[in-house]
């Protein structure tokens, strides 16, 4: 049998081309951002006789619902501008054991190299979109995309509130992801916890957004999650732009936003529809006329 190289398959072509466009585009220095693609059964088959079991990872929570299944993982502290130089060495394949408590090596992560950190985050959010739509969503995918970080330090954390700004930041948005954007408090990353509340968000939402850190999101394929990510990145930039230049002075109304919604039969996240605009984040507004006044302060008294 000649051996059938995993190096050459269409899913690590695949992840090496999403990698190192979210390189390009900014959105992974050093080596953030992870993505997990999950791969069927008749995908991996031709590969398997090439794959030997290697380590077993235990995984914090048993994850039943997924025994038996494969994901191609990227490597924790790998940096996406290298995965096309050495697929084998950056990415991996993992299949989830069958009593659903370790993460079994079956291909790459070469000289001993382990899963993301971050792999609760993306196998519990796989766990959730499969209760939801039976499979049909089989990417992860999470990066420290610029913009919409930035704009967690302004806007008020609030879902229907970033969604509208998100919304009202590019006309397409409210087409791409109507569901909205979900968010999470800040928390300590790669747990069990900040796993489970972003795979919570992923119930109701394509996109989550992790304050002073970076976007997930979930989609059928790589094109799909990069896209939402590539999507709400440019309305963020834009939306950093207008902030900058002073705050808009005009914006898209509620009704143009109901009639895109019924242009494209998309059924828009009624809380953010529902707002009148969106908002800074009060604090943000406090500490700038705190500044205000100690300006006024330093103008008026020298000190
Ligand atoms: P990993 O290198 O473990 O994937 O972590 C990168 C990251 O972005 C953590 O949130
Ligand atoms: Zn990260």
């Amino acid at each position: 049998m000649t051996a059938l190289s995993t190096g050459e398959s269409w899913f690590v072509a695949a992840m090496v081309k999403a990698t190192g466009d979210m390189w390009s585009k900014g959105w992974d220095e050093r080596n953030g951002g992870n993505i997990s693609l999950r791969l069927a059964d008749r995908e991996v088959e031709p590969y398997l006789p090439f794959w030997q079991r290697g380590t077993a990872w235990p995984l914090g929570e048993t994850m039943a619902e997924l025994a038996g299944q494969y994901f191609l993982v990227t490597g924790s502290g790998k940096y996406f501008r290298n995965i096309q130089l050495d697929p084998e060495t950056n990415l991996g394949v993992i299949r989830i054991s069958s009593d659903g408590r370790t993460a079994e090596q079956m291909w790459g992560y070469r000289g001993g190299g382990v899963p993301t950190s971050e792999l609760p985050a993306h196998l519990k959010s796989h766990r959730a979109r499969q209760r939801q739509n039976a499979g049909r969503s089989r990417v992860v995918m999470h990066c420290h995309a610029t913009n919409l970080i930035a704009l967690s330090y302004v806007l008020e954390l609030d879902a229907a509130n970033v969604t509208r700004a998100l919304w009202e930041g590019s006309t397409e948005c409210l087409v791409v992801f109507p569901e909205g954007v979900g968010i999470l408090d800040w928390m300590v990353p790669g747990t069990d916890s900040i796993g489970d509340a972003t795979a919570e968000l992923f119930a109701s939402h394509p996109l989550v957004l992790w304050p002073y850190h970076g976007v997930f999101a979930v989609g059928d394929d790589l094109d799909e999650s990069f896209g939402l990510i590539d999507t709400a990145e440019k309305s963020a930039e834009i939306l950093v732009k207008v902030i900058s230049m002073g705050g808009a002075r005009q914006t898209m109304t509620t009704q143009n936003l109901v009639d895109l919604a019924k242009r494209f039969a998309v059924e828009p996240f009624a809380a953010a529809i529902s707002l009148d605009g969106w908002c800074l984040s009060k604090t943000t507004e406090a500490l700038a006329s705190a500044q205000d006044l100690l300006h006024v302060r330093q103008s008026m008294f020298g000190r």
